[in-house]
């Protein structure tokens, strides 16, 4: 019976008693679906000794939290975070159910959903509901990035979607919220796991990550070549800022793929962005639209990326940002 399910959860995920970004900004988000929807928003936690996240999770627009704290969800593995999400949600039913799109949020999900064989929207960029057939509507982009799909799930709950990192919008934290924690216990044992984790090894080989960069300063093809693709490192380093391509850039060989912002590749929210020489492709405009402003240069006045851009600048790349970076370099001194 579907009127069984009522409720909007999302998926906690933790690292190392470290709550992923993600999960907060997918409270934020399912707080407004389940405002819409006059039902509670709840958290749901699995780890080793993680009951002292719960109040984060609260603070963060939570009205409950489900936790299962268990040795064997120590480290996420499949089988045992499956065995613990499937038990909740068979028994509470919850009518959405959110996780990060994360590989251990992705994995998760697939699985879930396999398990309790209802749909699973990947990689959401927006979310609503339709109000009155209660039907989360998950959008994301389709045929190659050229379309927006809006995707339902009418027959099976709970709904279920993975959702970018930093593409939401977490709540500010507020301590005086109120919350219930709700705390159950499944019977796992080591010895029936089928997989251990052995050993964690940390990817120390990648640089300061683009998602936590405040300025961003991101170079399209429109800088010529590779050579002239200097002047964007130059600014860069002027400003103490990060650098960023587009899928053209990369695929020219300009920067590595690890610094390719859109769609396929990093979403990114900095304080400042500057698209210099980009000309605005919806795969690229998902990855970076959330930046708080955006400045962009381009010498085409029609190009798409001023829709998006706080201030733009119609000009030659080449022209201006040499002078960007002589006038920044006289503000240091
Ligand atoms: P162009 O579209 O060629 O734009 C160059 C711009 O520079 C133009 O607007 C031009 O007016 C301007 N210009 C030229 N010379 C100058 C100058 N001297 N000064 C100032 N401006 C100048 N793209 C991504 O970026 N990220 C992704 O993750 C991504 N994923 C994709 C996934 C799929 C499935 C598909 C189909 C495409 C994807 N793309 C992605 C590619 C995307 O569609 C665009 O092709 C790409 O973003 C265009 O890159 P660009 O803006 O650098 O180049």
């Amino acid at each position: 019976m579907m009127e069984e399910y009522r409720g909007v959860w999302v998926f906690m995920e933790q690292n190392e008693g470290e709550i992923e970004g993600v999960s907060l900004e997918l409270l934020g988000a399912g707080r407004k679906l389940a405002d819409k929807l006059d039902v509670a928003l709840a958290g749901v936690l699995l780890g080793d000794g993680v009951k002292e996240l719960c109040s984060k999770v609260i603070e963060y627009g939570a009205d409950e939290v489900y936790v299962i704290d268990h040795p064997v969800l120590k480290d996420y593995r499949t089988e045992s975070y499956m065995k613990g999400v499937i038990h909740l949600a068979e028994k509470y039913k919850p009518e959405i159910f959110l996780y990060g799109a994360t590989p251990n949020g992705k994995d998760l999900a697939s699985a879930v959903a396999t398990d309790l064989s209802t749909g699973l929207t990947a990689d959401t960029t927006m979310l609503d509901v339709d109000l009155e057939k209660r039907l989360l509507e998950a959008s994301r982009p389709a045929f190659g990035g050229n379309i927006m799909a809006t995707i339902l799930c009418k027959k099976h709950r709970p709904q279920m979607a993975t959702v970018r990192p930093k593409v939401m919008k977490a709540l500010e934290p507020d301590a005086n919220r109120q919350g219930k924690v709700m705390e159950e216990e499944i019977p796992l044992k080591e010895e029936d796991m089928r997989t251990k984790v052995l050993k964690i090894v940390k990817d120390v080989t990648k640089k300061a990550s683009l998602a936590d960069a405040h300025v961003i300063v991101c170079g399209g093809k429109g800088m010529g070549d590779a050579q002239k693709f200097e002047l964007i490192h130059e600014l860069a380093n002027t400003i103490g800022a990060s650098v960023g391509g587009t899928r053209d850039v990369v695929e020219a060989g300009w920067l590595p793929h690890e610094m390719q912002i859109g769609q396929t590749g990093e979403t990114v929210t900095p304080k400042i962005y500057f698209a210099i020489g980009i000309s605005g492709a919806i795969q690229h405009v998902v990855g970076m639209k959330n930046s708080e402003f955006i400045i962009a240069i381009n010498k085409d006045p029609n190009a798409p990326i001023f829709d998006v851009a706080t201030y733009g600048i119609v000009g030659d790349a080449l022209e201006i940002v040499p002078k960007l970076i002589q006038q920044f370099k006289e503000i240091r001194k």
